[in-house]
């Protein structure tokens, strides 16, 4: 079982700026008292009580630590300490400084194929390490993704936010469905078990459409092309190891092994092709847009939850028993909605 320090985390740590924020709270960078050393802290507010529509149940956070713990890998963020107080639990985690891979590719000129393949090997060891652990990240996607540092020219790759993160036990059946719906495997969307299999990524989602509800069904169909204009500088054995990453079910073998390439055309072809930059900066602004919309979607759903608690002149006991969360989100509106919407083992 993971310890929770019932101190309070500002005795050990001073908190510094906000780093990023997620559905249940914000991370801050913070400074260690004791040494000097910069850590990042997740603030993750808890649910008071079975009524309450606000934070995550501590089971889950529980959770969230435990894989935290058992999966300690070059490509993965560490787990320092664990603080809990009334309505927190603080996650004390390696600073990953670097900001997003998508954002640092998105300022380069020009990504080779092979430096594409080098961040790709970083995520699959991650990946394969956690997924020999039997444990599915169920929520891969380029936010997630992020590189150890600044100042490196090669810095490392580290995977991060393991909040839907679970680990199979042995013949175990698990559902759930939850995710983000560009980066949704097909067994989820479907509500079947899930396996690690459900950890597929590709940076520019081929299935994404105008609406959720039309890339979750493109997703269902498998219905994606090459779009010439993306893919016309990819070699042949790029998109043939993406084709083999979108087989539609679980059991098809996904294939997670890196195409290395065989005769000398493939590997000069390999060292001639490139990403489309053009396209790539247009994906990733476009990625922020639709993240900075989803935020204020949220906002605007939080404020929907709030009417009726303030409006009503005799609210029901179960409401009233919620406010105190209320009031205690007042300056953290995007903790409000649930992680968790559906899963069951
Ligand atoms: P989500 O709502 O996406 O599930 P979450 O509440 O689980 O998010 P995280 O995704 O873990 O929270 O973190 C939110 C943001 O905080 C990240 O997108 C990232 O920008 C930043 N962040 C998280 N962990 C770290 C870290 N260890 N070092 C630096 N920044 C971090």
């Amino acid at each position: 079982m993971a310890v929770f320090k019932p101190e309070n985390v500002e005795d050990f740590y001073e908190i510094g700026d906000v780093l990023g924020s997620g559905h249940f709270g914000q991370v801050r960078r913070v400074c260690e008292r004791a040494s000097g050393t910069c850590w990042a802290a997740k603030f993750l507010k808890i649910r008071k009580s079975a009524c309450s529509r606000l934070g995550l149940e501590r089971s889950g956070v529980e959770q969230e630590v435990e894989i935290l713990q058992a999966i300690q890998h070059p490509n993965i963020v560490t787990l320092k300490d664990v603080f809990e107080s009334r309505a927190e639990v603080v996650l004390i985690l390696e600073l990953v400084s670097g900001g997003e891979l998508f954002d640092f590719i998105a300022e380069k000129e020009n990504l080779l194929e092979s430096e594409a393949i080098e961040f790709m090997k970083q995520i699959l060891e991650g990946l394969g390490f956690m997924h020999s652990k039997n444990i599915a990240h169920f929520d891969l996607k380029p936010e997630n993704i992020m590189l150890s540092d600044k100042v490196s020219p090669h810095p490392d790759i580290k995977l991060i936010d393991f909040g839907l993160a679970h680990r199979f036990h042995q013949g175990e059946e698990y559902r759930s469905t939850s995710g983000t719906p560009q980066y949704i495997a097909p067994e989820v969307i479907n509500n079947e078990a899930l396996s690690t299999a459900a950890d597929i990524l590709s940076g520019l989602s081929p299935f994404q459409d105008e609406t959720d509800e039309e890339t979750l069904k493109n997703i269902i169909a498998l219905n994606y092309e090459f779009d010439a204009q993306s893919f016309s500088m990819t070699s042949s054995m790029a998109k043939d190891f993406i084709q083999k990453l979108l087989l539609q079910s679980p059991r098809s073998n996904r294939c997670f092994c890196l195409f290395q390439p065989i005769t000398r055309k493939q590997a000069a072809n390999r060292n001639r092709s490139s990403i489309n930059m053009k396209n790539f900066k247009k994906f990733n602004a476009r990625r922020k847009w639709k993240m900075s919309f989803n935020m204020v979607l949220m906002c605007n759903r939080l404020v929907q939850l709030r009417l009726p608690c303030k409006g009503s002149s005799d609210p029901d006991p179960l409401q009233r028993q919620c406010e105190s969360d209320v009031e205690d989100t007042e300056s953290k509106p995007a903790s409000l909605l649930r992680r968790r919407l559906i899963s069951s083992s």
